[in-house]
């Protein structure tokens, strides 16, 4: 793998680094605060073709490749987790979903919405009884003439209350993964109720619902894939999902590095800045060390996707590592600040907070460790 990056990636890269500087980072502290981000974000990250990022032009996406769509990721993740959620998961899990599995009509309703900003999606899979064992879900599709009527609850659903269109995942068949079937369902359908969860610990500018779905009719036109391989496509999605995730993870790392090393300099201890006292450098060294093996990582998966092999496995060490390490050095970043850390006028402890569900959501560190061991072993563990 070529580390150095093309004229293009450093130039998408530079792109990204000047919107959020100018348009984010000013702003994220008080869309955590007030627990939403400006909805004008989705229009801007629309225009400049950050919600396209991959998807085929023909399809009204903006093209390019994995390496460029991870920086990206990055510097989103860098000044908001919030914003850079909402692109992980309306682009990354969504418009990729339909771009790889929809039919000719469902990728020219969709995609161009989509990757233009003036439509957002939501990814549909945890119920408030299935988690992890997300193959357990009971929301259920069931026949009616050439419909389907959908019947059941999803829960902590990231874009859930703005999203148009809901990539869910519902029982069509009998018990286990083989029963589950993927729909595009339009959220001005009757019968489905939304309801934003608050309280978060963080990304509390990122509007997280509970959808309840009271016998929604969709024709068979908006199942997504082949019946019965709705557990497999969210599988699939979810593999490249964790690269997206994994990248925001380094973008905050990056952010609590590139905060702590200007504090560290600036903050003065027993009459020298603190930058120069040894145990203040083992913190920065171990932030510096966690955000670039967890690029590395990213890097490692976007090469792999970009030459079309095998990747799954990558990803989910990388989703692990990188959230793992984005807590490692937001909590370190907070400790080169001290008691200002522990307050919302500097980025730190915001870093911190939104770290934390990195580790949990798109498969906890459990479950990536499991997956991991089983691709070793060949044994589920699950
Ligand atoms: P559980 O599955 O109940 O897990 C609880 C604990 O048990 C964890 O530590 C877990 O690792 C451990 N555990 C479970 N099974 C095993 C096992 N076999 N071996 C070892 N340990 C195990 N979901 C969506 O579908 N779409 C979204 O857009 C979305 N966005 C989210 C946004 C936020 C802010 C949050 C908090 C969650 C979001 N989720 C979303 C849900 C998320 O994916 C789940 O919370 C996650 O999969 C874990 O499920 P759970 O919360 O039910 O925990």
């Amino acid at each position: 793998m070529d580390l150095q990056l093309s004229a293009e990636q450093a130039a998408v890269r530079q792109l990204a680094a000047e919107f959020v500087d100018r348009e984010v980072v000013p702003h994220a502290a008080a869309w955590d605060r007030r627990e939403s981000v400006d909805p004008e974000i989705v229009d801007k990250l629309g225009r400049l073709g950050f919600l396209g990022l991959t998807i085929p032009e023909e399809d009204g996406g903006s093209g390019g490749d994995h390496l460029s769509y991870c920086l990206v990721l990055e510097e989103l993740g860098r000044g908001d987790s919030a914003v850079r959620g909402i692109v992980s998961v309306s682009l990354g899990l969504v418009a990729k979903a339909i771009a790889a599995h929809g039919s000719a009509a469902q990728r020219a309703e969709w995609l161009p919405r989509l990757c233009a900003g003036t439509a957002l999606g939501c990814f549909a899979l945890t119920e408030p009884d299935s988690g992890s064992d997300a193959a357990a879900l009971t929301t259920r599709a069931t026949r009616d003439g050439g419909d389907w009527l959908i019947t059941g609850a999803k829960t902590f659903i990231t874009n859930g209350t703005v999203a148009d269109v809901v990539l869910l995942f519902t029982r069509t068949g009998g018990p286990g993964h083989r029963g589950i079937s993927a729909f595009l369902v339009p959220t001005n359908v009757a019968g489905l109720t939304r309801r934003e969860i608050h309280g978060k610990l963080g990304l509390r500018g990122q509007a997280t619902g509970e959808l309840r779905f009271d016998a929604v009719r969709v024709p068979d036109s908006a199942r997504l894939g082949p019946a019965g391989g709705g557990f497999r496509l969210a599988l699939d999605t979810l593999a490249k999902g964790r690269m997206s995730v994994a990248a925001g993870c380094v973008g905050i790392a990056q952010g609590c590095l590139d905060a702590a090393v200007g504090y560290a300099g600036q903050r003065t201890q027993f009459g020298k800045p603190i930058a120069g006292h040894q145990l203040v450098q083992q913190l920065l060294a171990a932030i510096a060390v966690d955000t670039a093996a967890a690029r590395l990582l990213v890097w490692r998966v976007a090469d792999l996707v970009d030459r079309g092999e095998a990747f799954a496995t990558e990803a989910s060490m990388a989703k692990l590592f990188a959230s793992e390490a984005a807590v490692r050095a937001a909590n370190n970043a907070v400790q080169v600040f001290g008691g200002y850390g522990y307050i919302d006028e500097y980025p730190v402890g915001k870093y911190l907070r939104d770290a934390r569900v990195a580790t949990l959501y798109e498969g906890t560190s459990q479950i990536q460790q499991l997956l991991i061991g089983r691709a070793l072993t060949g044994v589920n563990a699950f």
